[in-house]
């Protein structure tokens, strides 16, 4: 092996920069000549790289984002898409590729080790809705991200004695809420993993407004209502001051935390050790305090498990 690849696709999340410069200086030292693709498989698509060198990746550790660029690439998914991804990488005699993004991006990596390209995923999505990891990089900036937030809404929550229901992102899935949730002291958290009732919710504030609680924090995820619709009924039924903060894309952003800097130096570490071994198509993962890896196509078709016992906790604790 010579010269290979990498790129992030989908979401951006922090902690991609410290994975790229892990790759990037990993592979230099061994010998390895990288090739940074811009705007994830649109830019393999298109042959649109850098040569990446040890400067390249100079002072980008502690930086949000991604300086590869990423997008999201509808045309790799078709066979057209993935054809033009083969030909690039034919006339840059790219022996691997390192894929950093989500479960997405992962379905591209595979599509690729099928064709006969040997691929790496390395996980990165601030949504940590991928089996087979305990974390994926960008989740605890993301949830520190938002816990900060929280602490905020919170004095004005209390100076007001109100109700506040704040939308977190988290696509089809409830982690950020949930971590988020429980560090941030909320009342209520409401994912997509598990059912609710809005009902129980305002009984809930109820009780507190009667022992004397001065604001309350309802998390809700984006992929499990609206905030807005869920402050229309509470508002219903209580007549309290509610108000709505939807938090977006400043989840996402700012400098990324020790963990995830350190996480995303250890897999992209890794990712060029185990292409070095000769082992490819599978996606690395942090299990158990371990990195340890596992085939694309088994990750790709399992799905996680929502930890209930922390939901309860949560719920036990805000009672
Ligand atoms: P995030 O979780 O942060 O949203 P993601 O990697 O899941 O990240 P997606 O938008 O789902 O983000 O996927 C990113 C890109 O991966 C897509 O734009 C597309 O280029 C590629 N991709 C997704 N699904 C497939 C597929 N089935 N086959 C080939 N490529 C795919």
């Amino acid at each position: 092996m010579r010269r290979i690849g990498v790129l992030t696709s989908g979401g951006d999340a922090p902690g991609m920069n410290a994975a790229i410069r892990a790759i990037v200086r990993k592979a230099i030292y061994h010998g390895l000549e990288v090739l940074g693709f811009r705007r994830g498989f649109q830019g393999l698509m298109s042959g649109e790289y850098t040569l990446m060198r040890l400067g390249s990746v100079a002072d980008i550790i502690h930086r949000g984002g991604t300086i590869l660029l990423t997008a999201r690439a509808p045309e790799f998914e078709k066979e057209s898409g993935q054809q033009k991804a083969l030909q690039v990488i034919a006339n840059c005699g790219l022996d691997a590729l390192l894929v950093i993004g989500g479960d997405g991006s992962f379905r591209g990596a595979a599509a690729l080790e099928k064709l006969g390209v040997p691929t790496i995923g390395v996980p990165a999505t601030i949504d940590n809705d991928i089996a087979f990891t305990d974390y994926t990089i960008g989740f605890n900036t993301a949830v520190n991200n938002v816990t900060d937030a929280i602490n905020k809404v919170r004095d004005t929550a209390t100076s007001h004695e109100r109700v506040y229901v704040i939308e977190v992102m988290g696509r089809t899935s409830g982690y950020i809420a949930l971590a988020a949730g429980l560090a941030g002291g909320a009342e209520s958290i409401l994912v997509p993993e598990i059912p609710f009732d809005l009902s129980a919710v305002v009984e809930r504030l109820q009780r507190g407004v009667k022992r004397g609680k001065l604001h309350s924090i309802i998390l809700v995820a984006e992929g499990a209502a609206s905030a807005f619709s869920v402050a229309e009924i509470i508002k219903e039924k209580t007549k309290m001051d509610v108000r709505v903060t939807i938090l977006g894309h400043v989840q996402r952003g700012g400098t990324p935390t020790a963990f995830d800097r350190i996480l995303a130096s250890r897999l992209g570490a890794e990712a060029v050790d185990l292409l070095r071994s000769g082992r490819h198509g599978r996606m690395l993962g942090f299990v158990d305090g371990k990195i340890c890896s596992t085939p694309l196509e088994k990750a790709l078709s399992a799905k996680r498990k929502f930890p209930a016992d922390i939901y309860q906790l949560a719920a036990i604790l805000a009672i």
